[in-house]
């Protein structure tokens, strides 16, 4: 691996497991609510699967992102490097539009069926916590990092923006999925703008008109702006995960692997 490739895996680890870190000691210390299953269990198999990812996205993928953001930006390639603007305004275009091409893709996790059978493993979480927000099967994220190649090079997003979207990205995942009990005014504040962990809770909820709205991981504002918004929804009675998985013993590393391969479900 080049340099500069492994000094931003690197980088990218440190964000990632800090981050991880930081909302683990903050969920033990403030739970939102009990675990329903052992969380021990839990964080063994959600680790495991988000060190399998780490190892295999980063030997395939982590040179063509990087070289492709390096190359754009070089050869003034892409929309954003057609116009002439401060380089403040271009990362946070760039951010933005990442941002709102993930809520697309997310809706679509939902609405396609062969894309559901991957994206079910992220759902299949009997709770959330931290490690909810790595938990996903490496075909999804195949994918998606296929498709973000091919979104670095239409929007011409430098290695910057890409960094600074990658951050943002995990650390506002990992706080959407956390277990940590936040203050119900500071809630309703980020809420406004971006996603705070109740709302994302009835995303996981087992209801599936409650599971098919709040897509948004950075802002919300897209979920807003496209209608498929969900706040009214009583907290207390959230059960999180999809209907027909609810034994653990089923939910092990091994059963979320296979699991795009079985059986369909809704
Ligand atoms: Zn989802």
């Amino acid at each position: 691996m080049e340099p500069v490739i492994k000094n931003i895996v690197l980088l990218r680890g440190l964000v990632s497991w800090g981050g991880f870190a930081l909302f683990l000691i903050s969920e033990l210390i403030s739970p939102y609510r009990k675990p329903s299953v052992s969380k021990a269990a839990r964080l063994m198999t959600n680790v495991s699967l988000t060190l399998l990812n780490s190892i295999f996205l980063s030997l395939v993928f982590a040179a063509p992102t990087i070289s492709i953001a390096s190359w754009v930006a070089a050869n003034r390639v892409g929309v954003l490097n057609m116009l002439s603007m401060p380089l403040w305004l271009k990362v946070s275009l760039a951010v933005l539009f990442l941002d709102f091409m993930l809520y697309i893709w997310h809706l679509l996790n939902h609405e396609m069926p062969l894309f559901w059978r991957f994206h079910r493993v992220h759902h299949s979480d009997l709770n959330m916590d931290v490690s909810t927000a790595t938990r996903f099967h490496a075909g999804e994220l195949s994918i998606s990092a296929v498709i973000k190649i091919g979104l670095i090079y239409f929007i011409g997003a430098d290695l910057v923006s890409v960094i600074i979207f990658e951050s943002l990205l995990v650390l506002t995942a990992q706080f959407q999925h956390s277990s940590l009990r936040v203050p119900a005014w500071f809630e309703n504040v980020f809420w406004l703008l971006f996603v705070p962990p109740s709302m994302h809770r009835i995303h996981h909820s087992v209801v599936i008109s409650e599971r098919d709205t709040n897509y948004g991981t950075i802002l919300s504002i897209w979920d807003r702006m496209l209608g498929t918004l969900l706040k009214d929804v009583d907290q207390e009675r959230i059960i999180i995960g999809v209907g027909p998985y609810r034994e653990p013993q089923k939910l092990t590393l091994r059963h979320l692997l296979l699991m795009p391969f079985t059986r369909t479900i809704k």
